[in-house]
This record gives structure tokens, sequence and C-alpha cells, in this order.
């Protein structure tokens, strides 16, 4: 559908591929690169809840046990610490790592 990045999977049923890949309307992405987007959560349980979307969907947890998967993690992990630092946020913030 256009998408340059061939080997990426998306999931026009998963609403967090939707989101990622901007098939919806009004979410604002507070963080975007060529795999991963930040959003905010609809239902924060902190002030700082936000959520680290892959744009590639994820099946289910053993597609992360390989070596992409480690990848991914390192990479999720490596982003969202960046984006609490340019947040200037340390302890508040609450990130959780979603597979989609
Ligand atoms: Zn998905």
């Amino acid at each position: 559908m256009g998408d340059q990045n061939e080997d990426k999977v998306v999931d026009n049923k998963c609403i967090f591929c939707n989101i990622s890949n901007k098939m919806t309307a009004n979410t604002q992405l507070l963080y975007e690169d060529d795999n991963y987007v930040i959003i905010r959560d609809i239902r924060p349980v902190v002030d700082h809840h936000y959520l680290l979307i892959t744009k590639s969907h994820i099946k289910n947890v053993k597609q992360m046990k390989t070596r992409e998967g480690i990848e991914m993690i390192k990479d999720m992990k490596r982003i969202g610490l960046q984006f609490m630092s340019d947040q200037t946020l340390t302890d508040e913030l609450q990130l959780r790592q979603v597979f989609t």
C-alpha cells in the first residue's frame, strides 16, 4: 500500500498498527521514526503515561525471541529512555513496551 519498507508487516485490523502507520485520525504522535512511534496513553494512570509502538505488527511474544526481536527490544528501550530524558522525566514516567 505504497509502503517503502517491504519487510514491514501491518495488520489493518490491529489498533496499534493503525495508529503507528497513521491510519487513524487525531492520534498525536509524540515521537516517530522509521520503525516506532510514541503516543500518550488514552487512559493514563499516571501524569506521564506513554506507549511506544512498533510500526511492524508483532503477532506474538515468540516473535520477540528471535535476533530481530531482541534488537527491537533494545531499540525500544533506547528510544524510550531518550524520550524520557527529552521530556526531562525520570521516575514518574511509566514506560510500557507494547507488542502490537
Ligand atoms: Zn499491529
